[in-house]
């Protein structure tokens, strides 16, 4: 079955969709989801409590090309952000220094983005399977139906977290239309490890804070031994920058041998770190726990690898962990200002489907909803300027 009709079809229905649904006028779109609910990774994220954005606002915290997100994120700030949400009743609370959380549930952004986008149509359990243009209209093809419209912007998100509803679609319509794809790998998600860091698994469950080098990079914070090699928020970060080779850890950042050089206790009591981790590196290491005064020469000096510890992490948890896809639609392809294809008149991607990754933080939710914005924008901009027309 064909619907026809002049509403702007929007692929997705997250995070970077909903917020363009808000922002459109009335009526003048139709939203397109495959789950049988809105916002999904919305609800889970954060650990339920949705970290929206971050006081800390750059393009420094992004992957990808800082003079294309710049724009975006110059436009629709963290700030103006949070005044939009105010304006919905919404006041976020900051944890963790400088990021921005729901207070109580992640069911709070959701609940705003559910009211304000009811205006659209939105069609629910609706897998968009295909697309193409003929005469300067695009036909939507979804597992139902097929749609057709003068605008189409994809929001279809990236590949992390399939059972959410993640799929591929948004990259293969951008292909269909002559875009080339950044290579996508998962990122912010954890490291699986080799045999020599086989003992790291035994550690499951212990969290301890660390400093991680992954090339120019540093990441600061907690890192979590999982039953499947390492995990935790400085870990998460770290993988953002990782493609393949090694990665330092500093499992003992602020800390100072010199400070415990005349100490009586034995090392595993003193050492900043769980008893158990320091125990069982001690072990790895092949240096007795005793004072550090009396350990040798050889002993001290393999203990000095706690604070640079280098190894290659055998790959990373993959796509059902991870919280975002790095990679995506080039971003030289598409219009910074108005998220417009630069190949194809009024086809528009927003959110994580482009290039752009931001780092632990609510970086994530920021750039959808400032490209959503952004987007949102230059259709409102172009509707207004036909009607004067
Ligand atoms: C567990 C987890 C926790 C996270 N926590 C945070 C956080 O606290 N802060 C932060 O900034 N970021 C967080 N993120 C990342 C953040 O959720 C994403 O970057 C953000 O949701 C991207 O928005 P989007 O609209 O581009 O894509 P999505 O929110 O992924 O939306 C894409 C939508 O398109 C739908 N879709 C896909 N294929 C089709 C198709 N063929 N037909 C129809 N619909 C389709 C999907 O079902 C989905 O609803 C987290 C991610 C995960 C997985």
């Amino acid at each position: 079955m064909l619907v026809m009709n002049n509403k702007i079809i929007i692929v997705g229905g997250g995070a970077s969709a909903l917020m363009l649904a808000s922002l459109l006028p009335k009526n003048s779109a139709i939203l397109l989801e495959t789950n049988a609910k809105l916002g999904s990774k919305i609800l889970v994220s954060g650990g339920g409590k949705c970290n929206i954005t971050n006081a800390t606002m750059d393009t420094k915290y992004y992957l990808g090309d800082s003079d294309f997100i710049a724009p975006s994120l110059k436009t629709f700030n963290e700030k103006s952000l949070l005044k939009w949400l105010s304006r919905q009743g919404l006041e976020p609370v900051i944890r963790k220094e400088s990021q921005y959380f729901c207070k109580d549930s992640s069911k709070e952004i959701l609940d705003i983005f559910k009211k304000e986008s009811k205006k659209q149509d939105i069609m629910l359990e609706e897998k968009v399977i295909s697309t193409s243009k003929r005469n300067n209209i695009f036909y939507v093809k979804t597992d139902k139906k097929t749609y057709s419209s003068g605008t189409l912007v994809v929001a279809s998100g990236g590949l992390s977290f399939p059972k959410l509803g993640a799929s591929s679609i948004g990259y293969e319509i951008a292909k269909s239309f002559g875009h080339s794809i950044v290579k996508t790998a998962p990122a912010l998600v954890g490291f699986t490890v080799q045999k020599e860091q086989f003992f790291f698994k035994e550690l499951s469950g212990i969290s301890t804070e660390v400093c991680i080098y992954v090339g120019k990079h540093k990441c600061k914070g907690a890192l979590l031994f999982a039953h499947k090699g390492l995990s935790g928020p400085c870990v998460l970060d770290a993988s953002l920058y990782w493609e393949k080779g090694k990665i330092e850890i500093d499992f003992l950042p602020d800390f100072l041998w010199e400070n415990i050089s005349k100490n009586n206790k034995i090392i595993s009591s003193i050492m900043p770190l769980p008893k158990r981790v320091s125990k069982a590196f001690l072990l790895q290491l092949g240096v007795e726990d005793k004072p550090y005064h009396v350990l040798t020469k050889e002993e001290r000096e393999k203990l000095s690898i706690l604070k640079h510890y280098r190894f290659a992490p055998a790959g990373t948890f993959g796509y059902a962990k991870a919280e975002v896809t790095k990679g995506g639609v080039s971003t030289l392809e598409i219009d910074a200002s108005t998220m417009m294809s630069k190949k194809e008149n009024n086809l528009y991607f927003i959110g994580e489907v482009l290039d752009v990754t931001g780092r632990l933080g609510g970086y994530n939710f920021q750039w959808a909803f400032s490209s959503a914005f952004s987007c949102a924008r230059h259709i409102k901009k172009e509707k207004n300027e036909k009607k004067i027309k």
